[in-house]
């Protein structure tokens, strides 16, 4: 007896549980672990002036027999997993009368039952229809990933398009940003120059009918993400230094009106 077989019954744990309401991985570990063969020290039998022990040989013998350390029985573990009749003697109840066990188990392995649940046992897992279902929900886990990864790709254009014009203190909208327009604004015309030398681009402005990031609102919302995420970054430049000097700039038009000012740190 190993000595996890010493602190789990296998066979009555499945008898409380049955192997049919157990997840897909479960059933797998039962079947690739293979039936518990627990020595029975404790199962004996008055004969005609002796008395029976179990034999561990018995195990050889039928190599279906298993057994119950704690119920002290015997039971058939292809029909304990598998049997469509759950509740024959086998299977449910299990059997302890040592003195006719060659009959029963002879008889009992060439009933239809045990061989269908002998079949099912050696098939499981290569024609189950959850191998299958976990291999589909695999295959479209993998395209979805892919396509978030492209997705995400495509953002990077996006948002490096809105840091070049930042950068750059270009516009970005055009007075016409349709197709036949011959100037649709910075953003949309850098997009298209960058989509002729990137076949991603390009594949994803001519493909894409839900987004395609050229909307007037994508570009604003792109903008005043980029302007958080730098405010974040220069809240965190600001924390981290030891020294802040502000430094206000402001220009003046033609009627003496504010016109813009200009905030730079030094650190
Ligand atoms: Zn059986």
């Amino acid at each position: 007896m190993t000595e996890g077989e010493l602190r789990v019954d296998l066979v009555a744990d499945i008898l409380a549980r049955p192997f049919s309401r157990r997840t897909f991985q479960e059933k797998l570990d039962l079947v690739r672990g293979g039936r518990p063969t627990p020595e029975l020290a404790n199962l004996s039998q008055p004969g005609k002036g002796f008395v029976r022990h179990f034999q561990a040989s018995n195990y050889e013998r039928y190599p279906w027999l298993t057994a119950s350390d704690g119920r002290c029985k015997l039971f058939c573990w292809e029909c304990l997993l598998f049997a469509k009749d759950k509740f024959s003697v086998w299977s449910y109840t299990g059997f302890a009368n040592l003195n006719c066990l060659t009959k029963a188990a002879t008889r009992h392995q060439s009933t239809a039952g045990h061989l269908q649940a002998t079949v099912l046992l050696k098939t499981f897992g290569d024609t189950r229809v959850d191998s299958q279902l976990n291999e589909q929900v695999r295959r479209e886990r993998e395209l979805h990933n892919e396509m978030v990864k492209k997705n995400r790709e495509i953002l990077k254009r996006l948002t490096d398009c809105v840091v070049f014009l930042g950068k750059q203190e270009l516009s970005f909208r055009g007075h016409d940003e349709s197709s036949q327009s011959s100037n649709r604004g910075n953003y949309m015309e850098l997009l298209s120059f960058m989509a002729e030398h990137d076949t991603d681009l390009h594949y994803h402005l001519s493909t894409n009918r839900v987004f395609t990031g050229t909307s007037g609102k994508i570009q604003n919302d792109l903008i005043y993400a980029i302007a958080e995420v730098m405010g974040e970054e220069i809240k965190t430049e600001i924390k981290n230094a030891p020294f802040v000097a502000v430094m206000v700039d402001e220009t003046t038009d033609r009627s003496v009106m504010l016109h813009s000012s200009h905030l730079s740190c030094a650190m």
